[in-house]
């Protein structure tokens, strides 16, 4: 086996609108890396032959072929399980249910894949190569739409008993709180994302508030996001920054519960909402200080995403090598 059977892996980042592939190394450096969009609403096969496409673009760009991998890695976003390499449901491709895309990608390229959900392989990116570089108890968040995350523990990802652990977006902050895309209600995302933030200043606007955000927007209160919003607080309107301390507020309760239930060393928190920084980040850690263990609070660091979009490429490829590398430890052993 040649050098680079051992050291490269394929990174697969499947996207309800886009795909991301690249050829990484164990140093988490990419050879190659390319990008299309996935056409979601055109079904399953239309969705792996964009895949197959955007690879062989990677493999030509490197200047290698599917031999030279030691296996291939995809994030997914959705449940799925990644002993069996299925993919239950995603929110983000419609249709799909039970689909064996490990399998369907391993017959495709030849070589061994392993399958994992999104932010979980975005952990394990900025595990291996990002924020949490050296920690052992490590979780990361992305705060965008939603909320996602992965939970490393001891080193591992912590997948649960059927793989679908760490849906942190969906742990119940308010039971009484607004309804979620998973039917339960007040979960997370529905009061700390983009979202949300967005969708309680449509609300609030709608009731007559004085602000000057539709100054921004044309005067057109569907056009409010989170972005604009972030825009009127940083020029002077107390009504926004009151929005994103609220936010704030209910991320700083997440966080808590984080610190509470897993005693990290580390959180890293990614996902377009961070880009608000301190207006949004000064409230959270208040809060999750005041609601979590002195002690635990204090042994967290906690840490901006350091990858952006290239967190779930690199960690699918860290996966399959990690996985690789463990079969053969296994292998050994007997
Ligand atoms: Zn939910």
């Amino acid at each position: 086996m040649g050098e680079k059977h051992d050291r490269l892996a394929l990174g697969i980042d499947l996207g309800g609108t886009k795909i991301l592939t690249a050829v990484g190394n164990t140093k988490g450096e990419m050879l190659s890396r390319d990008h299309s969009i996935t056409p979601a609403t055109e079904g399953q096969q239309a969705v792996v032959r964009s895949i197959i496409e955007s690879v062989d673009r990677a493999f030509d760009q490197a200047h290698i072929s599917a031999a030279d991998l030691a296996a291939i890695g995809i994030g997914a976003p959705g449940l799925s399980n990644p002993e069996t390499g299925i993919l239950f449901t995603s929110p983000n491709l419609p249709g799909w249910k039970d689909v064996p895309l490990r399998d369907i990608i391993e017959k495709e390229l030849g070589r061994k894949a392993f399958l994992i959900n999104d932010a979980n392989a975005a952990a394990l990116g900025e595990l291996h190569f990002g924020a949490g570089r050296g920690a052992r108890n490590f979780i990361y968040i992305t705060i965008s739409t939603g909320i996602g995350g992965g939970i490393v523990i001891d080193g591992k990802i912590y997948t649960g008993a059927l793989g679908t652990a760490g849906e942190v977006g969906h742990m119940t902050i308010d039971n009484n709180g607004p309804l979620c895309r998973c039917g339960n209600k007040g979960c997370w995302e529905t009061l700390a994302s983009g979202t949300a933030l967005a969708r309680e200043a449509r609300r609030q606007i709608n009731e007559g508030v004085r602000t000057s955000i539709l100054d921004y927007v044309d005067a057109d209160v569907e056009k409010v996001t989170a972005e604009e919003i972030h825009k009127c607080a940083e020029d002077g309107d107390s009504w926004a920054a009151s929005l994103i301390a609220r936010t704030g507020y209910y991320v700083g309760v997440g966080l808590a519960n984080l610190v509470n239930v897993f005693n990290p060393e580390v959180i890293a928190i990614g996902g377009g909402l961070s880009n608000i920084g301190d207006m949004l980040f000064e409230p959270a850690f208040r809060v999750a200080e005041e609601r979590s263990f002195d002690k635990a609070f204090r042994a967290t660091r906690f840490a901006l995403a350091e990858l952006g979009r290239n967190s779930g490429v690199l960690g699918a490829a860290a996966f399959a090598l990690e996985q690789v590398r463990n079969a053969g430890k296994v292998q050994q052993d007997e």
